[in-house]
């Protein structure tokens, strides 16, 4: 079994093949794929951590914070800090994305940003395959209209939940399609990991069982593979370049230590979230990259983007659940309303979501994706290390404002066929979060995106991205598996060509 230890513990060596920056499931994903082809080191800043309840969660997150429309607040990027980044604690959704997310460009108008992909989904459907066979994801298959061509599923989809069938007798009210939503939670037991037994903590805390597919055990039970090393307490302060421009060395904080190190390699691979992705090449100026690493076009940091989300919810009559409790955090969704909107314009993601310490509440999570905007941007801190670490400047278009709110009536107009007293709470849309993308946008034109298809830096060829931060367009589904499959694929293309 591996272990994550301090840099101290780990035996000098004068120069990696590969460091990787940031152990979430990009990073890890990445470092595993290039240790089999190379000595690889995976630099994370958070170190193990117990089980603790959400509150506490906040607390682990990114030091940020967000200057808005509605002022100025901590930012809630809805992540982790620590080994395994946010998916020690995710719902479990593991979904694709859809054809058309590679190339928004037709219905947003608005968008100051190119929300076009240069990949298209075929370069990374065999991507997604292997990373759906090496976890497993229950799902059902056919009944999703928008479903993009797919392996066919490894496990069959969880049964629905007493809540879910309510929900799913409204949605047939109203005409509204549905299907499981694909869980990344043994329904059976597979790729050594047991089937779940629905003990509902799913959201926000650590699977008890192991049923919840994680890439932390994939790269801890990596322990033959001597050229994998992980060290956690570290963070990345920034990269260092020689006199060609290539970058040489990064610079690193011990934090438990509070101690300074620099760690040598031939190529970097930063994964520390879109974030702090964008904060570390921004801090790494020099002579040859004054405004930070890569960013002589000035587009480092700008593009990020969030989901703007909310949720509807409805007390369920007790005698429909049947004394049914606890359940898995998702067991509906609907896309039928994910392309287009009833008044016009792009739609997205409906969902069940289970509301914690509250079994008789029938919840629906509603989400879109903001067009991509050059005037939101990221800016760096002094340190990785002080608080806070990033602020991000970010305002909402119009436009996406009105398409969330249409998505809103959906999901209200759904639930009110069970209770007309529907409450509504859209808070995330004030603090700003959920599932960042965008601030290293991958494109071909150097003068508009920081990386190229393989999420290699323009301005510098020894680094690449790999986490969400590539992401032109970040969609309304949900990012997970798109970012592991997308880490694949850069990795095993940065191996294959160095
Ligand atoms: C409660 C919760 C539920 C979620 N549910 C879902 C879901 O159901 N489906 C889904 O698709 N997504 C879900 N998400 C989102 C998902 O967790 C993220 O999309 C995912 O973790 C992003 O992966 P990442 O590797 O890009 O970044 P992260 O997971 O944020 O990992 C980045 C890592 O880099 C480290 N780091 C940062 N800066 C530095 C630095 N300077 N030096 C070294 N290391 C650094 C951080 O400590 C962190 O561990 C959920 C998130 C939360 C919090």
């Amino acid at each position: 079994m591996k272990r994550f230890v301090q840099l101290s513990q780990i035996s000098r060596k004068t120069d990696y093949d590969y460091c990787v920056i940031g152990g979430g499931p990009a990073g890890l994903m990445a470092a595993y794929e290039l240790s089999r082809h190379g000595e690889t080191l995976l630099l994370e800043a958070g170190v193990a951590s117990s089980e603790r309840p959400y509150t506490d969660l906040r607390a682990e997150t990114t030091d940020s914070v967000l200057l808005s429309d509605h002022g100025t607040h901590p930012a809630n990027p809805w992540t982790l800090r620590g080994p395994g980044g946010g998916m020690e604690r995710y719902a479990g959704i593991l979904i694709r994305y859809r054809l058309q997310d590679f190339d928004r460009s037709s219905v947003f108008a608005h968008a100051s940003a190119d929300p076009r992909w240069p990949i298209e989904y075929e370069d990374l459907r065999p991507y997604y395959d292997e990373v759906e066979q090496r976890f497993g994801v229950a799902r059902a298959s056919g009944l999703d209209p928008t479903e993009p061509p797919s392996c066919a599923p490894f496990l069959p989809p969880h049964r629905t939940s007493a809540r879910a069938a309510l929900i799913n007798e409204a949605f047939d009210e109203l005409g509204v399609g549905h299907f499981p939503t694909p869980l990344g939670v043994n329904s059976r037991p597979f790729a050594r990991r047991p089937a779940c037994t629905h003990c509902g903590h799913c959201n926000e805390t650590r699977c008890q069982t192991g049923a919840k597919a994680s890439l932390l055990p994939l790269v801890l039970g990596s322990g033959s593979n001597r050229r994998l090393r992980l060290a956690h307490a570290v963070t990345a302060e920034a990269l260092r370049v020689d006199s060609t421009g290539r970058a040489s060395s990064v610079e690193c904080l011990d934090t438990v230590e509070g101690r300074p190190a620099t760690v040598r390699a031939r190529h970097f691979v930063i994964a520390a979230g879109a974030l702090n992705s964008c904060a570390l090449l921004l801090r790494s100026t020099s002579r040859l990259h004054p405004r930070g690493l890569a960013n002589g076009n000035d587009q480092v940091g700008r593009g990020i983007q969030f989901k703007l989300t909310g949720y509807a919810e409805v007390r369920a009559p007790a005698r429909a659940l049947h004394g049914e409790s606890p359940t898995l955090f998702s067991t509906t969704a609907t896309t039928d309303f994910y392309h287009q909107l009833p008044e016009g314009g792009c739609g997205g993601f409906v969902y069940d979501a289970s509301a914690p310490g509250r079994p008789d509440t029938l919840r629906l999570h509603f989400v879109i994706s903001e067009a991509p905007m050059s005037e939101n941007f990221v800016a760096p801190g002094p340190t990785a290390s002080t608080r806070p670490n990033v602020v991000i400047r970010h305002s909402t278009h119009k436009v996406d404002r009105l398409r969330l709110r249409s998505l809103r009536s959906i999901a209200v107009g759904t639930l009110s066929r069970i209770d007309r007293r529907v409450r509504v709470h859209e808070e995330f849309n004030a603090t700003g979060m959920a599932h960042l993308a965008g601030g290293c946008r991958a494109g071909t034109d150097p003068r508009t995106s920081v990386v190229d298809p393989e999420g290699r830096l323009h301005q510098c060829d020894n680094v690449h991205v790999a986490d969400s931060a590539y992401f032109p367009y970040a969609a309304s589904a949900n990012p997970t598996m798109t970012l592991i499959a997308n880490a694949l694929r850069i990795s095993r293309q940065l191996a294959q060509q160095s």
